[in-house]
């Protein structure tokens, strides 16, 4: 295994040194600079399907919208799939990089927005393509099928649903392990972060129009507030995760959206809320959301409205599913890369409540054991000053989220080539 290590060291070095070879940091700093937003991926997945065609892969385009799919069948064994997303973000870039994202493009409702790759998927993509490379060349050391999924729309959760909607798992061989990376912005590059069970969160967007009948501000008698009402309601959902999930179950109700009137003495008709929720377990998920239709039914109830004038609640449907990590496939994980980092660089993180749409590439009818790792994007020395003087480093969605790109995507090619060999080559 010492041997195979070292190779991939080597050629993962090589990739970034050579000139005959795709140079993974020229990439990067090509797919920084020219982010697409999600459902526009379209130059994005272009030039990638042509690198992985060139290597020598079967590539299938447009699975499921701008998804990419790229096949190495290279004999009898387990087929492993490994996923890089490949959209950008509505956020004006403001690091100092040579190669920060200047561009601007028309979202899907046609407002002109800045774009940038605040997420680091220019990350995963220029390691994607790095491990692709690696173990095409070195085909010999491994059996089984290869297949390299390039998801569009992560960012707005559609990505995912939509490849497999689109005969992801039935028009290619099934995997037997996902596996993904994310950059995490708050471990230094050079360092991957692991944890078994859940590692990000189910993630709901929920529109509610809060109803009232307005008037004039000097005679409220006369009307039903639905300001005072809307407070009302903010302040109750306050009391699911507080008094209603155990405590030892985690959730998160954010309002973090509240619209409503337009002048100083005019009481309005309705006042819109939007709230994100964050879950780990479909219990909590189910309890959360019919918590939150108790309460606003409720409060409307209180506030002497009758049933037409009740809050109408809008859960939207395509939510983020939780990412459930395989504790057996993470030990398989963590083994592999303390063999390629070295166990000082394989660090065990804490889950959070952010969202990731790779969980829904497990969640299919037989389960696919599922894997997501942290690969570490900050650069030593502003870490280093960062923990001394206690400053916030920008986090992932930034406008100042910058990864330190050579040694994060040297990290993430080491690591998944590695992680992808132990997987092909040992008996799970
Ligand atoms: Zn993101
Ligand atoms: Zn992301």
């Amino acid at each position: 295994m010492k041997k195979i290590f070292l190779l991939v060291f080597v050629t993962a070095f090589n990739l970034i040194a050579s000139e005959e070879k795709i140079n993974l940091f020229d990439l990067y700093k090509e797919l920084h600079s020219n982010p697409e937003l999600s459902y526009q991926e379209t130059e994005t997945s272009n030039k990638l399907a042509v690198i992985l065609d060139e290597m020598g892969y079967e590539v299938t385009k447009n699975v499921g919208g701008n998804g990419v799919v790229a096949l190495l069948e290279n004999g009898e064994g387990k087929t492993i799939m490994l996923r890089a997303d490949m959209d950008g973000l509505p956020v004006e870039e403001k690091t100092r990089a040579s190669y920060a994202s200047k561009k601007k493009t028309l979202n899907l409702e046609g407002v002109e927005v800045f774009t940038m790759h605040a997420c680091g998927h220019d990350v995963h993509m220029s390691v994607l393509i790095g491990t692709a490379e690696f173990l095409m060349t070195n085909k010999d050391l491994w059996q089984g099928n290869l297949l390299l999924v390039l998801e569009p729309a992560e960012e707005v959760s559609g990505g995912a649903r939509n490849m497999i909607k689109d005969g992801l798992f039935t028009r290619f061989p099934r995997p037997d392990f996902n596996l993904a990376l994310h950059v995490n912005a708050g471990l230094q590059a050079g360092k991957v972060g692991y944890l078994p069970g859940w590692a990000m969160a189910n993630v709901d967007s929920i529109d509610i129009t809060v109803k009232g009948i307005g008037g004039h501000g000097a005679y409220p008698h006369t009307t039903k507030d639905p300001i005072v009402l809307s407070a009302n309601i903010i302040s109750q959902l306050q009391t699911i995760v507080s008094r209603q999930i155990a405590p030892t179950d985690p959730a998160v109700v954010t309002v973090g959206s509240i619209h409503g009137g337009t002048k100083h003495n005019v009481i309005p008709n309705e006042v819109k809320l939007q709230l994100t929720l964050r879950s780990y377990t479909d219990e909590v998920r189910n309890e959360t959301i019919s918590s939150i239709e108790r309460i606003v039914r409720g409060s409307a109830i209180a506030a002497g409205l009758s049933e037409d004038y009740y809050p109408v609640v809008k859960i939207k449907d395509e939510y983020t599913p939780a990412v459930y990590n395989n504790p057996g496939l993470v030990e398989k994980l963590q083994k592999s890369f303390v063999k390629s980092l070295g166990s000082d660089n394989v660090i065990k993180v804490s889950p959070v409540m952010g969202g990731e749409d790779f969980g829904m590439f497990g969640r299919v009818e037989p389960i696919i054991p599922t894997a997501l790792f942290w690969l570490g994007a900050v650069n030593e020395k502003v870490y280093e000053r960062a923990t001394r003087d206690d400053i916030t480093l920008p986090s992932l969605h930034s406008d100042l989220f910058l990864p330190d790109a050579e040694p994060t995507i040297k990290t993430g090619v080491i690591a998944m080539s590695n992680a992808a060999l132990d997987l092909f080559n040992t008996d799970y």
